[in-house]
């Protein structure tokens, strides 16, 4: 099978994208006109509600708004958002990116993402695991970037292999997608065993609670610092690009070089490395994607630091065991308060049974508040877990009750945008 014109890389350089007529155009100007409507009346950032509308007018939009672009599709669990920002940014060096920032990761997201930038030759979009194939059945995609698959919003995503079942579908239907997948999660690896065109990298995986059995055949996984393999067949392939965590330099084919990221935890060095590999594979000098990803110090206000009032706050997001995993590791001082704030909105899942997975017992010995709308469930939580804590539903007020100094606030997907709005609108009205 030949590749198809999108994702030949030529001497040239990427074709201009195709620009939309007829009917296709009313639709897209109905959904950016939305889309600035709810941005002017404060009811949101618009690209969901304008990539919606498009959509409706003109089910084939995404089809039609990718078609002679080069994209890049990020998925998994945890770090789609950050690493798909290291990836725009290596990509940048290229040419205008489309990309959606603020992580829509549905089809109305991306269809948002490539409306505001119909001139941009690359695409950058982060894709939610569950819409991985039905997203690249219409984007055609030049690469598929798979992180890791561990459980989150149960009652949205039911099982994790059957969500890993779902990606293998997606990479088994595009042959001509280069698969950069994640050598050390046993799930991204059966999910991305029948790629024609795979790139393993060793990126690491921190959390193996979801795959203490084999995702193929069920029997028993060795966990330990060695390779996995399992009797069935499915082991572990020999990653292409890897790094020493020691010196930081990330070695691929014909490539060594530096890599750092502003960013704290291993999680996101593995990030990075996703990143660093794709963005190579895209015609990135390498030296030029180390740069511009280590330059990255936040992503959609993660990681950031604001100041407030006594405080200083640093924002973490933890929506799902495994992001609580690399998370703790994050949480570097043993004696700095932590504020946990956890909802459970539909975008967060309903079921929060997953925070008795999370080894919250960690938190023992600091000052703890259980927060957001589902903090009784925290609470209850941290009880069991013996960890001595304060409860109260915003997590404002119960940072205000903290030692003056750095607190970590680590929340879930809603509670989490919930304090940054609340964090900036006090910032710009002078509260700080
Ligand atoms: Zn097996």
């Amino acid at each position: 099978m030949t590749r198809s014109p999108q994702n030949s890389l030529t001497a040239q350089g990427p074709a201009r994208p195709n620009h939309v007529g007829g009917w296709s155009r009313v639709a897209l100007r109905a959904g950016l006109t939305t889309a600035k409507l709810s941005r002017r009346t404060g009811l949101g950032g618009g690209s969901i509600i304008g990539g919606r509308v498009t959509m409706a007018l003109d089910p084939g939009a995404l089809r039609r708004l990718a078609r002679g672009r080069r994209v890049v599709l990020v998925s998994g669990t945890n770090g789609k958002t950050t690493t798909s920002h290291m990836v725009a940014a290596a990509l940048r060096t290229l040419g205008p990116v489309a990309h959606n920032t603020a992580g829509s990761n549905m089809a109305d997201g991306a269809i948002a993402a490539l409306a505001e930038d119909l001139d941009a030759s690359w695409a950058v979009l982060e894709v939610d695991e569950l819409h991985l194939a039905r997203i690249a059945e219409q984007v055609d995609p030049f690469a598929m970037v798979l992180l890791n698959l561990t459980r989150d919003q149960l009652d949205r995503a039911a099982e994790v292999r059957a969500t890993a079942t779902a990606i293998e579908r997606a990479v088994r239907a595009h042959p001509n997608a280069t698969v950069v997948a994640n050598a050390n999660d046993p799930m991204v690896v059966w999910a991305a065993t029948s790629a024609r065109h795979p790139v393993w990298a060793g990126a690491g995986s921190a959390w193996r609670g979801d795959t203490l059995g084999c995702p193929r055949c069920a029997r028993q996984l060795p966990v330990g610092p060695h390779p996995w393999t399992c009797e069935c067949g499915l082991t572990q392939p020999t990653p292409s690009w890897r790094i020493d965590t020691g010196t930081e330099i990330a070695h691929g084919p014909g490539v060594s070089v530096h890599l750092a990221t502003a960013m704290p935890g291993q999680v996101n060095l593995g990030n990075a490395l996703m990143a660093l590999a794709v963005s190579v594979h895209a015609g990135v000098p390498a030296d030029t994607a180390a740069t511009h990803i280590a330059a990255l110090e936040r992503v959609a206000g993660r990681y950031a630091r604001i100041r407030h009032g006594r405080h200083t706050v640093r924002l973490l997001l933890a929506k799902n065991p495994a992001g609580w995993s690399a998370t703790m590791s994050m949480l570097d001082d043993p004696t700095r308060p932590v504020v946990v704030a956890v909802n459970a909105r539909e975008a967060d899942g309903r079921d929060t049974s997953w925070l008795w997975d999370v080894e919250l017992e960690h938190l023992a010995g600091r000052p703890v508040a259980a927060c957001g709308e589902r903090a009784a469930d925290l609470g209850v939580r941290l009880s069991y877990a013996e960890v001595p804590h304060r409860t109260s539903t915003d997590p404002l007020a119960a940072l205000a009750d903290m030692p003056d100094g750095e607190v970590d606030l680590v929340a879930n997907y809603t509670a989490f945008h919930a304090v940054l709005r609340r964090l900036d609108a006090d910032r710009s009205g002078g509260g700080i």
